[in-house]
């Protein structure tokens, strides 16, 4: 049982931060969450076991990773309102300031 609630933890991190990065949370999401279950559905020896993992985490890494700065290039979100700003934006809709913008000027 253990497993399940690591595995929602970790399915709701990668929605939430490919939100945070203007990607769509819920296709990665799913990405996550149907190649567990392929895993899954495969079999619960060892490799198997661990394939499953390194599957999650890998969907985690690229969500991290190979996607650059949302400020460079590609439309953006702050996750309090969840509006859709335009790339070259400095701020949301709402208002309020790009969250990076927010955090240079606090540090
Ligand atoms: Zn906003």
């Amino acid at each position: 049982m253990a497993e399940i609630i690591i595995l929602i933890v970790a399915l709701a991190g990668i929605s939430s931060r490919a939100r945070q990065r203007g990607l769509s949370g819920t296709k990665y999401l799913a990405v996550a969450g149907l190649g567990y279950l392929f895993f899954f559905a495969a079999g619960s020896s060892g490799p198997v076991f661990v394939l499953r993992w390194l599957w999650v985490a890998g969907v985690f890494a690229m969500v991290e990773w190979i996607h650059g700065d949302p400020t460079i290039g590609e439309s953006w979100q702050r996750p309090e309102c969840r509006m859709y700003n335009e790339p070259g934006d400095a701020a949301c809709l709402c208002g309020h300031q790009h969250p990076e913008a927010q955090n240079a000027a606090e540090a």
